[in-house]
């Protein structure tokens, strides 16, 4: 029988699940599994599930690497291309050392040539991400993904079958379902947990590297949280929604100082939170791969021109979670999370919703700053 653990113990083992994983890694690949590592909510997990590999996220989340990877890139560069790539030339995560595979995509710039550069040291494949979700776009990405498949089939000797990416879709729809349920608790009013806690749950989940314990332990989480209802610890704290570029590497100088401030995070619209999980794959189709190429091109990031469907969602999100306030978070020298920011802040204008916008990148130093700014937003809201 497994222990009974309390909730904080609970939001623990999440938060622990990234450095617990390099293990179980090891011991995956010792047994003959393959693992692919991926930067991107755009790459196609059913294809690396149907063929067998283990797929890891190596997007850095710490100032640490930085320096190493200065040497190379410009300074003037999105702290999350990086830390990543500085986790790459010097070693130093075990993830990317144990990754046979890394998969990229053509979202930004910086990221797109930061594969490039990866390519002369790992095994690299990379997408070609179309720019829109109109239907020739869509038709284009389900041929991207027919040439990714191949590509695994004949370099790794394994078969891709349709039934492999059928059953593939469904269980990664149920994770998809348990996460999205477990962002929901937030809709009670006040909400029963914390943001950062949930945000931590929502990164550290994928490094649980089996996909029913996935499922399973966001599930138990949910059940627990629901059963215990801990919403007093939430009580008369402003409702704010968190959007923009991932967080992992900024998350206490933002989510932490919004927490600080009586604020109480009740929905995440980026990518390790709501937006990975809003649509499904249609797993009855009669082209798996057609239904899995329509399902990524609809997740709603700013590297897509228009990005109507991160509107749509926002747009919905602060109803749904009855919002006072929207906070946008832009990693530095992010052009199109920042351009987009003047689309944001019109929506929010036409909604009537309280917003503010801030920068930010990995470096400390900033933290003060950034604290008074969240306080003062957060003090103003009614
Ligand atoms: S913000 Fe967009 S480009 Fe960046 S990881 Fe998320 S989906 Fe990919
Ligand atoms: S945050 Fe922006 S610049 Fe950084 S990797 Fe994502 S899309 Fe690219």
């Amino acid at each position: 029988m497994s222990e009974i653990l309390s909730l904080p113990k609970r939001f623990e083992e999440f938060t622990d699940a990234r450095k617990n994983g390099f293990l179980k890694v090891k011991e995956l690949k010792e047994s003959g599994k393959k693992v692919a590592g991926i930067f991107c909510t755009f790459t196609p997990q059913e294809i690396l599930d149907a063929a067998g590999f283990v797929s890891v996220s190596l997007c850095g989340m710490s100032a640490e690497t930085i320096p190493d990877a200065e040497v190379d890139l410009p300074k003037n560069l999105c702290p999350l291309i990086k830390s990543s790539y500085g986790f790459y030339v010097s070693d130093k995560c075990p993830y990317t050392y144990f990754s046979d595979l890394i998969v990229g995509e053509t979202t930004c710039d910086g990221k797109k040539k930061m594969y490039e550069l990866m390519g002369k040291g790992k095994k690299t494949f990379i997408l070609h991400l179309p720019q829109s979700e109109d239907e020739f776009e869509i038709e284009n990405w389900a041929n991207e993904l027919r040439r990714f498949k191949d590509f695994i089939e004949k370099e790794y000797g394994v078969r891709i079958t349709e039934e492999k990416l059928r059953e593939a879709a469904k269980l990664r729809n149920v994770e998809r379902i348990e996460r999205r349920k477990l962002m929901e608790v937030q809709k009670q009013n006040p909400a029963p947990a914390l943001g950062i806690d949930l945000y931590k749950t929502m990164d550290g989940v994928g490094f649980l590297f089996d996909e029913q314990v996935r499922i399973d332990k966001l599930k138990g989480l949910r059940e627990q949280i629901e059963a215990e209802n801990n919403y007093k610890q939430n009580e008369g704290k402003k409702r704010i929604l968190v959007t923009g570029c991932p967080i992992g590497g900024v998350l206490d100088k933002t989510v932490g100082a919004i927490e600080k401030s009586n604020g109480n995070v009740v929905c995440f619209e980026n990518c390790a939170g709501l937006k990975a999980c809003l649509r499904l794959v249609d797993e009855n189709s009669p082209d798996i791969i057609y239904a899995i190429a329509k399902r990524y091109l609809s997740i709603g990031c700013a590297v897509m021109a228009p990005d109507n469907t991160r509107m749509k969602n926002l747009r919905e999100l602060v109803k749904e979670f009855q919002v006072d306030g929207v906070i946008n978070v832009t990693l530095h020298a992010c052009t199109t999370y920042d351009v987009e920011s003047k689309l944001v802040s019109d929506l929010m204008k036409e909604l009537n919703m309280p917003y503010m916008s801030v920068e930010c990148d990995y470096t400390p130093g900033d933290e003060g700053q950034l604290l008074t700014r969240i306080q003062a937003f957060i003090e103003m809201l009614k």
